[in-house]
């Protein structure tokens, strides 16, 4: 048995086919103003959610299920898991994927450390339960509160086919401080108009691993 899960940072393809990937959420107001716009403008998708999250808004994860977007597992409790047991992380993969399934998601469910981190004890955990993690190449670090722009040309500057783009949808910061999501909504709401125009399409993590 290889002891390392499959870490997929970006998918090799020709095709300009790309993902848009969210963090932390759902929240209840930035969320919906993302689905909105995805719904607008036909676009799919992929949030990966932290189980408390999930509880709170339900109604948000039936919506993203109803309209095609893809669920990923986001641990249930935000914690570092590098600090924790490889039983406790494995509750807390487990615990999610249990509450994700009970609200009708089929299929893999992907899963992503928080904060991008994880430790070799913590990989045998995702051997074990067959889970694929996913990662990205384009950074856009807006949990910084950076101006749109920034966003937007962080992801002009690294877009290539086979991109996973990384944003967060939550209403806190890294260090636990309220944020508004203005400029990560602003930015998605260009992009989404700008890259077809430049040929490429949207895709869940799925639709970009299995192209
Ligand atoms: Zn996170």
């Amino acid at each position: 048995m290889l002891l390392f899960p499959k870490f997929v940072f970006k998918v090799k393809t020709e095709k300009k086919i790309i993902a848009l990937t969210f963090d932390d959420g759902p929240h209840p107001e930035f969320t919906e103003e993302l689905l909105d716009i995805f719904k607008e403008k036909n676009v799919k998708a992929t949030f990966f959610v932290t189980g408390t999250n999930i509880e709170s808004q339900k109604h948000l994860i039936l919506r993203m299920i109803n309209e095609g977007h893809e669920l990923g597992n986001h641990s249930y409790s935000h914690k570092n898991l590098i600090f924790r047991s490889p039983g406790k992380i494995r509750d807390e993969i487990l615990k999610t994927d249990k509450l994700l399934r009970e609200l009708g998601v089929k299929g893999a469910i992907h899963f992503r450390p928080p904060f991008g981190r994880i430790l070799l004890s913590a990989c045998f955990v995702m051997q074990s339960l067959k889970k694929k993690v996913i990662m990205w190449n384009i950074p856009t670090k807006d949990f910084k509160e950076p101006y749109p722009e920034v966003i937007i040309s962080r992801i002009y500057n690294r877009l290539k086919p086979g991109s996973i783009i990384v944003l967060h949808d939550s209403g806190l910061s890294r260090n636990g401080k309220n944020i508004d999501r203005k400029a990560t909504i602003a930015a998605v709401k260009e992009i989404v108009q700008e890259l077809p125009k430049r040929g490429y399409q949207f895709k869940t993590i799925s639709e970009l691993i299995n192209n």
